[in-house]
């Protein structure tokens, strides 16, 4: 793990003041080491296994398919019959091959067995003709021997996954077709990460749950939710404590009791520049934190530290920490662009690149270079198959139905100014994301 002072030395490598988003995500990514391997696995049931990260390889304990049989319906015959140079072969149908029913005996030089796609290929025999290429009289079949080779048609044992050899690697989030894979090698457990638990708060006079009545000046608190949701879809195991109000104690005991109890806390809320000193000092008393102004929009100010449950820094447990802004918008740039590796890192996942593709920009866009812009767009696809993106309209960081509008952020580099109608931007989608 990086000391603390390595952490401040690499930190006051840059400006704190317009922290480029490259370069807190390359510090995130230095601190977010994932947790201990030993203790953290545990053997699930497949159905379980969906969404969690592999803590071993899994070693295929038999060849798939385990044994050579048919790619399609046809007919089974010795390739060997081919080299006799005839521009049409004829045999007799000497039986029938079925998926799980196989032809036991090794057919005649000049027979052949008709066989269905996934049988077993009958001893003796190595190709398949199918059967729309044949004609049959009877029992008897001919075919052109034109552009058909020994060994066509024909699924040999352990194509597909070879025994031995690893099928799935450690670190891998398991997938739909991974429970097949794992299913197809009559694997039914495997072990995977303990999940990373993840504690969360909102902080803010102003904020009022769900069931209270809105005074004057106040809102409901929206960031617990998004929070949890995004969470829930990285499959961490998620702590909500609640709203915690502008002053110190409460702070305090907050970030105490989830420091305590959770290998990351994430708060959104309270370290923008016009906020109470005492989340500052608190923090830092608290742990070693950095106070960042990214140079990101919507997402500008952030704390990124690690924070100790004892009574001072380096003593007691300790936690990954990020004091999120407030702003709904900002709260979900941030988690996407800086949050989420750190987590699937500690996770024990390898690296999971967000999906960027190429869109042109259907209209000009407003940009100011010198920030990373994180629009929210809606992309269509046009009658060529090329993405088309336009902005949802006022960008503004508390505006969350802009995200719900959207399908996908619309990445805008550092060093870019305003966009032209016909640009080239980046696109991240939202559909696909972990
Ligand atoms: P702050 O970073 O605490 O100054 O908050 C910035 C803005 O985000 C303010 O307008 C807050 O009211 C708003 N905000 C902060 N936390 C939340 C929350 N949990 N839900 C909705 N809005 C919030
Ligand atoms: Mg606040």
């Amino acid at each position: 793990m990086t000391t603390p002072k390595e952490f401040f030395a690499c930190v006051a490598h840059y400006d704190p003041n317009a922290l480029p988003v490259e370069a807190a995500q390359e510090i995130v990514r230095q601190w977010a080491m994932p947790r201990g391997r030993d203790d953290q696995a545990e053997r699930v049931g497949l159905h379980d296994a969906l969404g969690r990260v592999l803590a071993e390889d899994v070693i295929s304990p038999i060849d798939v398919p385990a044994f050579d049989n048919s790619a399609m319906d046809g007919y089974a015959f010795a390739g060997v019959a081919l080299a006799g140079g005839g521009a049409t072969l004829d045999l007799s149908v000497a039986g029938t091959a079925l998926a799980g029913r196989p032809f036991a005996s090794a057919p005649g030089a000049d027979q052949c067995v008709r066989i269905m796609t996934g049988a077993l290929i009958p001893p003796g025999c190595d190709t398949v003709v199918p059967q729309e290429l044949v004609t049959r009289e009877g029992d008897a079949i001919r075919f052109s021997t034109a552009n058909l080779r020994a060994g066509q048609n024909r699924r040999l044992s352990g194509e597909d996954l070879a025994k031995g050899k690893p099928a799935l690697l450690a670190g891998r989030i398991v997938r739909a077709s991974d429970l097949g894979l794992l299913a197809s090698l009559g694997i039914g457990e495997v072990a995977v990460r303990k999940r990373l638990t993840v504690a969360f708060f909102s902080t803010g006079d102003e904020l009022r749950s769900l069931g209270e009545p809105l005074s004057p000046g106040s809102l409901y608190d929206s960031n617990r939710y998004t929070l949890f949701a995004m969470l829930a879809r990285l499959n961490v195991e998620t702590i909500d404590l609640g709203i915690v109000r502008d002053d110190r104690a409460s702070l305090e005991n907050a970030l105490r009791d989830a420091t305590g109890r959770a290998d990351v806390v994430i708060s959104s809320g309270g370290v923008s520049v016009g906020d109470a000193d005492f989340t500052r000092e608190l923090m830092n008393s608290l742990g070693d934190v950095a106070f960042w102004k990214i140079a990101m929009r919507p997402g500008r100010p952030l704390a990124f530290g690690r924070l100790w449950s004892g009574e001072r820094a380096g003593a007691g447990k300790s936690a990954l920490f990020f004091g999120l802004p407030g702003n709904p918008v900002a709260v979900m740039a941030t988690f996407y662009f800086i949050v989420r590796e750190a987590l699937l890192a500690m996770s024990g996942a390898t690296r999971q690149p967000l999906t960027a593709i190429r869109a042109s920009a259907a209209e000009p866009i407003k940009k100011r270079a010198g920030r990373t812009e994180f629009q929210r767009g809606i992309a269509t696809r046009d009658g060529d198959g090329r993405f088309r993106v336009v902005t949802t309209g006022p960008q503004g960081s508390g505006v969350l139905s802009s995200m719900s509008e959207a399908n996908c952020f619309i990445v805008l580099e550092h060093e870019r100014g305003d966009i032209d109608a016909g640009d080239e931007v980046e696109i991240v989608p939202f559909d696909g994301l972990i």
